[in-house]
């Protein structure tokens, strides 16, 4: 008997012409994710099975393929030769507790083993009801499903549970997107929503040191790592933006500096896009969730876009619908650290809440827009994140 991991992908996106390249990229994200570890990994029918893996790894193995989009479940099974026998005696030894309902499922896909499946399946119920004694049988409300899958190879996979895995599309399948990141709770979750949808995340970052803390930064890297479980490698571009600040702060009326400082991050966050081939812009921005997010502040905001996309995965959320999602990747915790973000320091007591576009192009002629730009950007570093 040998332990394995199936996993199962969606359909939907592997029909028609595009099933190969899905395919390729599904499996090159998997085999990136566990790049540190020994397996063997194969395809049978439309599965791929992972084995051969260090048996008290598995729970860590199990825990990476959880967030590779593009795997709907997966199953930690037994693996025997298609033999009865073998098949009743692996199928009772799935329990390490006893099952309060349970029932057994035989699909056979080998049709030289003549036992109907029904048949096979009250037999290895009744090994199971042998066992366990306090036990019973329901066909509709089981607790537990023994599930019995003789396949074609001669094998036969016997496993409990299928644990639900992340959805989606595999990274990559859709392009690559430059994410607007901040150390705050949303633009995480928006980066893990369009990894989700396969897009390759690039990540944005500005800083303006000395106001904002070394850890401010760090936590931003941190932010990166804690996605990139989902979403693969990122590279971090970490553009300063403190001359930037000082400069709006010092020229332009302080009821506009959100409005134009967010101006200024859009037509770096464009140009940086364009430069390494990505196709779309990605920013945590929630409809009315701050003065910045009315739609006149984000009409505003987007006027300087001039080519790509802008996706706001998380336009129509409320912050609790935010917050669990935040939860469910793990970035809470770090999100609510509490190191300042350049988007607090000098913030004006009174931000404008419908900007008018003339106003803001007016203030911001007092500025030297494309100097601040190109300075910024030939300070640009990359950091690799990896999970
Ligand atoms: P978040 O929780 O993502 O920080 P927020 O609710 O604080 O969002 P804002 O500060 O108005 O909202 O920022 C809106 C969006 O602008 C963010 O979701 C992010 O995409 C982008 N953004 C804000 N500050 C930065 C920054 N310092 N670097 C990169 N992107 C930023
Ligand atoms: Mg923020």
């Amino acid at each position: 008997m040998e332990r394995v991991i199936l996993l199962r992908f969606s359909e939907i996106f592997l029909k028609g012409n595009n099933r190969k390249f899905f395919e390729k990229k599904l499996i090159d994200n998997i085999k990136e994710t566990l790049k540190s570890y020994e397996y063997r990994f194969s395809t049978s029918q439309n599965r791929y099975v992972v084995s051969d893996y260090d048996v008290d790894l598995e729970t860590e193995i199990v825990e990476r393929l959880k967030k590779v989009f593009g795997i709907y479940s997966l199953s930690v099974a037994n693996k025997v030769k298609t033999d009865f026998d073998e098949i009743r005696k692996a199928a009772v030894d799935l329990f390490d507790d006893t099952p309060l309902k349970f029932r057994v499922t035989v699909r056979r896909a080998d049709k030289r083993i003549e036992i109907p499946s029904p048949v096979m399946a009250a037999e290895i119920g009744g090994d199971i009801l042998e066992k366990y004694p306090d036990t019973s049988v329901d066909l509709t409300n089981f607790d537990k499903e023994v599930y019995v899958d003789i396949r074609e190879n001669g094998y036969t996979y016997i496993f409990l549970d299928k644990i639900h895995c992340a959805g989606g599309m595999p990274v990559g399948s859709s392009g690559k997107a430059l994410c607007l990141l901040s150390g705050g709770i949303d633009s995480p979750v928006a980066a893990y929503m369009m990894a989700k949808r396969g897009l390759q995340i690039d990540a944005i970052h500005f800083h303006s040191m000395p106001y904002t803390s070394e850890q401010a930064k760090e936590k931003v890297v941190s932010l990166a790592k804690i996605v990139s479980a989902y979403a693969g490698h990122i590279k971090l571009h970490v553009v300063p933006f403190t001359e930037i600040q000082e400069n709006i702060h010092k020229f332009c009326p302080p009821e506009y500096m959100i409005t134009i400082m967010r101006r200024i991050m859009m037509r770096i966050s464009e140009r940086l896009a364009m430069q390494i081939n990505a196709g779309a812009l990605v920013t945590g921005e929630s409809l009315g969730q701050v003065a910045s997010q009315t739609m006149q502040s984000i009409t505003v905001t987007n006027k300087v876009i001039e080519r790509l996309p802008v996706f706001r995965p998380l336009i129509g959320f409320d912050k609790e619908e935010i917050v669990k999602i935040s939860k469910h990747i793990d970035a809470f915790e770090t999100s609510i650290l509490p190191y300042q973000d350049c988007c607090t320091i000098f913030l004006p007591k009174n931000p404008v809440i419908r900007p008018k576009l003339e106003l803001i192009e007016r203030a911001e002629k007092a500025l030297d827009v494309e100097g601040l730009i190109k300075r910024a950007m030939d300070n640009i570093k990359v950091i690799e994140v990896k999970h």
